[in-house]
């Protein structure tokens, strides 16, 4: 009889990537994927992450929510794999005692193997070693998509050469590596003949591409290539880094109409000193010729940043400065974190620690501006017709779901539309309204 597993995916799309390939190798291994609360597993992997604390938290909560199962007698064992396995190896066997065997990203590269020594008690320092480096996380290979089927991310680097100060990534995930162009590529025809229509760039900065393995930016290459795949419809563009867009990434765009005038581009703050503080490259001024060519060569992009309060040092004059950029700028969409001191990061070392319900109360004031500014954005699109793909129905409104170029999957809002349609499927729709909170837009199909 086959091991049934249970897998539990935590933290961003870089992470779950890693875990679709996990769950094709367990699948090829003869293993069954099951649902690890219902079925009752054999062994449940979580897929941690290791990125802020509340993401650690709910890492170290869902372990907890296993070793409940375990107690209750309902699986058998727990294995711990992903970010803050590799960071916080030791102290999750110290700490978790309730978790039967603790690995790496390397883990990702043989994990039926660790799954059968886990089962077998077999499991032993050599397969959990701590040392192991996170260069041993493949970066191609076959994957079980758990996206809907017209959807999917496409990893192209992984890890990270900048050295964000506040940020434990690249302790965590090593250098930047892209992959091979070809096998870039190969995973993207794969994809889109699978039924993907719709694929999302994704790395820890999608605009270095290329630099590690060939010297320079092939990022626009990269796009030039995939939008040559026949049935692909739509390109979109997550973790950009500002000095990156290049003229020639804005022409690839503006050129190639699979690709969305969408970009996620993590600007992080605004004010110079904060900036320097990070340790980000590129000053106030370059940021903001960045974001006017960006809205010259793309005059409908939907930009969509994140900011930090509350870093070391951030004065009031640092935090009113990021204010009025944020209402000045009106970004399509937003995302704001307060600062968590990462162990190991010089942000963690700086004097001037700043209060974390500051940092939080500094988060709301932005978040309240940016629903106001969201409103505005959104009523601006009433009247225009959009292409939507439809992901779901609700019961609830009896509208369709969906997406428009503006939105990507999980992170953004989205379009409730009415008449007839079907998951997957493209069409036009009119936008009439905007929903209560500002965010979603309400429209029918034309
Ligand atoms: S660009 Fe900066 S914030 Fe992003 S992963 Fe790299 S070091 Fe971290």
């Amino acid at each position: 009889m086959s091991e049934k597993i249970g897998f539990v995916s935590l933290g961003c799309p870089k992470n779950q990537v890693d875990g679709e390939r996990m769950l094709a190798q367990l699948e090829d291994a003869g293993m069954e994927i099951v649902d690890a609360l219902i079925d009752g597993a054999d062994a449940v992997i979580v897929n941690t992450c290791g990125f802020i604390d509340s993401a650690k938290q709910e890492s170290i909560d869902a372990v907890l929510e296993m070793a409940q199962l375990k107690a209750e007698g309902k699986i058998r064992k727990i294995i711990v794999v992903g970010c803050m396995a590799q960071k916080y190896h030791q102290e999750i066997l110290e700490q978790l005692p309730e978790a039967d065997a603790v690995a790496g990203l390397g883990a990702a590269g043989d994990i039926a193997q660790l799954v059968r020594d886990t089962l077998t008690g077999a499991a032993s320092d050599a397969s959990t070693d701590a040392d192991e480096s996170p260069e041993a996380l493949p970066l191609t290979g076959k994957r079980l998509l758990t996206t809907p089927a017209h959807w999917a991310y496409l990893k192209i680097a992984d890890g990270c050469s900048n050295r964000c100060a506040y940020c434990s990534i690249p302790s965590i995930r090593g250098d930047f590596r892209s992959v091979p162009m070809e096998d870039v590529l190969s995973e993207a025809l794969d994809l889109v003949e699978g039924g993907a229509r719709e694929l999302i760039l994704i790395a820890q900065d999608t605009t270095s591409y290329g630099l590690d393995l060939y010297g320079e930016l092939r990022l626009p290459e990269l796009l030039r290539e995939m939008c040559k795949i026949d049935d692909l419809r739509r390109l979109r563009l997550l973790y950009c880094y500002p000095d990156r867009v290049t003229p020639e990434l804005l022409s690839v765009m503006a050129e190639e109409p699979k690709i969305l005038h969408y970009m996620d581009l993590p600007l992080q703050h605004i004010s110079d000193p904060v900036l320097g503080r990070m340790n980000r490259r590129g000053t106030s001024a370059d940021l903001r010729r960045v974001l006017s060519e960006i809205r010259a060569a793309l005059p409908d992009i939907a930009l969509r940043t994140t900011f930090i309060t509350g870093l070391p040092g951030e004065s009031n004059d640092d935090f009113e400065e990021l204010h009025r950029f944020i209402k000045e700028q009106k970004f399509a969409r937003l995302g704001v974190f307060a600062y968590s001191p990462q162990e190991g990061t010089p942000a963690a070392e700086m004097p001037d620690q700043i209060p974390a319900e500051l940092a939080e109360e500094r988060l709301d004031i932005l978040m309240r501006t940016q629903n106001d500014i969201a409103r505005v954005n959104a009523e601006a699109l009433v009247g225009t017709v959009l292409e939507v793909v439809c992901e779901d129905y609700d019961g609830y409104t009896d509208m369709n779901i969906g997406r428009a170029y503006l939105d990507a999957p999980e992170i953004d809002a989205c379009v409730y539309f009415s008449g007839a349609a079907e998951d997957g499927q493209y069409y036009s729709v009119k936008i009439l309204g905007v929903s209560d909170d500002g965010y979603d837009l309400i429209g029918k199909r034309t």
